[in-house]
């Protein structure tokens, strides 16, 4: 089964999980989307899968586009040094 077919934000407004940033009003937004994430039986896979493909927007696995670039960048390349 694909960790898709599980997640819990299939009954939610996608909306949510797109907010327009990541400071001021968006950070209402952001935590309302991450208490659907933290309940979700695919969060890791799904913040993963993010990660990994570079997914340049959005709330993943409860992370933030910044928060993800910030762990891509504090790890290594795969096949690096
Ligand atoms: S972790 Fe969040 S964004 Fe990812 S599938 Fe689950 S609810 Fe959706």
């Amino acid at each position: 089964m694909n960790w898709r077919e599980a997640a819990a934000c299939r009954s939610e407004d996608p909306e949510l999980f797109f907010p327009i940033g990541e400071d001021g009003p968006s950070r209402r937004q952001i935590e309302q989307a991450r208490a659907v994430c933290r309940r979700c039986p695919v969060m890791r896979a799904c913040g993963t899968w993010a990660v990994r493909n570079g997914e340049r927007y959005g709330v993943w696995g409860a992370m933030t586009a910044g928060e993800r670039r910030g762990l891509r960048l504090s790890r290594p390349p795969v096949g690096g040094p």
